[in-house]
């Protein structure tokens, strides 16, 4: 059954939107597996060869810089937050742009499981590192949900049991909608790209601006 004749048949819920952040959730928290774990994202680039290269080759020379992002921001993020990690960022986008010969591919078909490697074997901390490259205005994304199948890891556990803790969902979901807030206001002021993708992951730079960055060039 496909998630929109799902949703159509489920009272209340509006649309398969819906029923793809279930899925979402499920299998973020080990409650339902893909059945189709090879399958592809696409990725389209927004940004050009030039700043891909670029973000690309500076990520390569911020070795110490990651590793103090890495640690965590003071009080931003809160324990338990599943936001991208600041160490998953540069090898995601060295990645990419190693896949894409720096940018001039504009359009890639990955495999999920190479784009997991890149973010240390889990594609859910690729997919929210994709999330923040795409928030960034340097890409834009999906994953081909529409294909693929889903069962439940242990087919006989009652929903009650299910291993997603709730209360956390609730509060993280509170947190990352602030946080996506404060990311659409960076986005749309025009400022410099890196300064806000290092702020997305709790550094803070004042006015600093790279000068390289479309933005500021
Ligand atoms: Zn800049």
């Amino acid at each position: 059954m496909t998630p929109a004749r799902f949703a159509d048949r489920v009272a209340g819920m509006k649309s398969d939107r819906e029923v793809y952040s279930a899925l979402r959730i499920l299998s973020d928290a080990e409650a339902i597996e893909d059945t189709r774990t090879r399958r592809d994202c696409v990725v389209r680039w927004i940004a050009s060869p030039e700043q891909v290269q670029e973000l690309a080759a500076d990520g390569n020379g911020r070795e110490a810089h990651t590793g103090r992002l890495a640690r965590g921001p003071e009080g931003q993020l809160g324990e338990g937050s599943t936001l991208a990690e600041p160490s998953h960022l540069w090898p995601v986008l060295a990645g990419l742009a190693r896949a894409s010969a720096g940018g001039e591919r504009r359009l890639l078909r990955l495999s999920r499981r190479e784009v997991a490697r890149w973010a240390g074997g889990s594609f859910a901390a690729a997919r929210r590192t994709l999330d923040a490259l795409q928030l960034a205005g340097l890409l834009g994304w999906r994953d081909d949900g529409e294909r693929s199948g889903y069962v439940p890891v242990q087919p006989d556990l009652p929903i009650s049991e299910l291993p997603v803790d709730w209360e956390r969902l609730a509060s993280r979901r509170g947190l990352e909608l602030r946080k996506l807030r404060r990311m659409e206001r960076y986005a749309y002021q025009g400022g410099c790209r890196r300064r806000y993708l290092l702020r997305y992951f709790g550094e803070d730079f004042g006015r600093w601006r790279c000068g390289g960055c479309d933005r500021c060039a």
